[in-house]
C-alpha cells in the first residue's frame, strides 16, 4: 500500500503517501497536522488539496495520512482546523468523541486497510457532551433516548476526574480525551497491535474554540508528544 504519491499543496512538494509501512510516517503525519493547525491559528491558510485536479487525482483511491476521531461539535471541522483537503483525513465524529463498535470498526479500517499511520482523538473546551454528562451525574437524572449512550460513555472520565480532584470543565475534557485514547487501545486489538508494531500512533488533542489551537494531551507511544517540540 506504499505507492508513491503526493500530499501537500505546494507545487513541486513531492512526498510519498504517509502509510504505516513507511519509516517515520507517524511523526510526519503529526507534524503535518500541527503545521496545518498553525496556519489556521495564524490565518495563513493554504487550503491544500481542495481543487478540481486534486479531486480527480484521488477519485479512484485514498491514502489519508491521519484518522480523526473527533467530537461532532459544529465548530470542530477537521479539514478546516488542520487546513487539509480531499483524501487527507479519515474522519469519524460523534458527540463527545464517544467510541462504539462502528467507530472502532471505522478506525480499524483506516489503520489496517488504508495503512493510515496516525489516529487523533480530538476534543475541545466547553464540550456539550461532557457538560451533559456532568449535569446528569449532578442531578442523578439520565437523559432519555439514545443521548443516554453518549452520557454513559463519558461517565468513566468523570469518575477519573473526581478521583484526581479535578472539577474544572476544560480539565475534565482533557481527561476525557486521554481516557478515550486508552479506551480505544483497550477495545481494539487491531489498533493496539499496529501501535505495538510501530506502524501507528494514537494522539489525543484538545482544541480551544476561541483560539483555534490544538494541544497534545495524550500520546501512545508517549514519545510522539515530543514530535511537535522537536519540530518547533
Ligand atoms: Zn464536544
Amino acid at each position: 500500500m506504499s505507492r508513491p504519491g503526493t500530499i501537500g499543496a505546494q507545487p513541486g512538494l513531492e512526498r510519498e503517501y504517509l502509510t504505516a509501512d513507511l519509516p517515520g510516517a507517524r511523526q510526519r503525519a503529526l507534524a503535518e497536522l500541527m503545521a496545518g493547525n498553525r496556519r489556521f491559528v495564524t490565518d495563513t491558510l493554504r487550503h491544500p488539496n481542495q481543487n478540481a485536479s486534486h479531486r480527480a487525482a484521488v477519485a479512484t483511491e485514498q491514502h489519508p495520512f491521519a484518522v480523526i476521531v473527533g467530537c461532532s461539535d459544529s465548530r470542530l471541522a477537521a479539514e478546516i482546523i488542520f487546513d487539509r483537503g480531499l483524501g487527507d483525513l479519515f474522519v469519524v465524529r460523534t458527540a463527545g468523541h464517544t467510541i462504539g463498535p462502528e467507530v472502532l470498526g471505522s478506525v480499524e479500517y483506516a489503520v489496517s486497510v488504508l495503512r493510515t499511520p496516525l489516529v487523533v482523538v480530538l476534543g475541545h473546551d466547553s464540550c456539550g457532551a461532557v457538560q451533559a454528562a456532568r449535569a446528569a451525574a449532578a442531578t442523578g437524572t439520565a437523559p432519555t433516548g439514545h443521548l443516554r449512550a453518549v452520557v454513559d460513555a463519558v461517565v468513566p472520565s468523570l469518575r477519573r476526574a473526581q478521583q484526581a480532584g479535578v472539577d474544572d470543565l476544560d480539565a475534565i475534557v482533557d481527561i476525557h480525551i486521554a481516557q478515550t485514547v486508552e479506551a480505544m487501545l483497550e477495545s481494539s486489538e487491531a489498533l493496539a497491535a499496529e501501535v505495538a508494531a510501530g506502524g501507528c500512533a494514537v494522539v489525543g488533542m484538545s482544541y480551544r474554540l476561541a483560539a483555534g489551537e490544538v494541544r497534545i494531551v495524550a500520546a501512545e507511544p508517549t514519545e510522539m508528544a515530543g514530535v511537535v517540540a522537536a519540530a518547533a
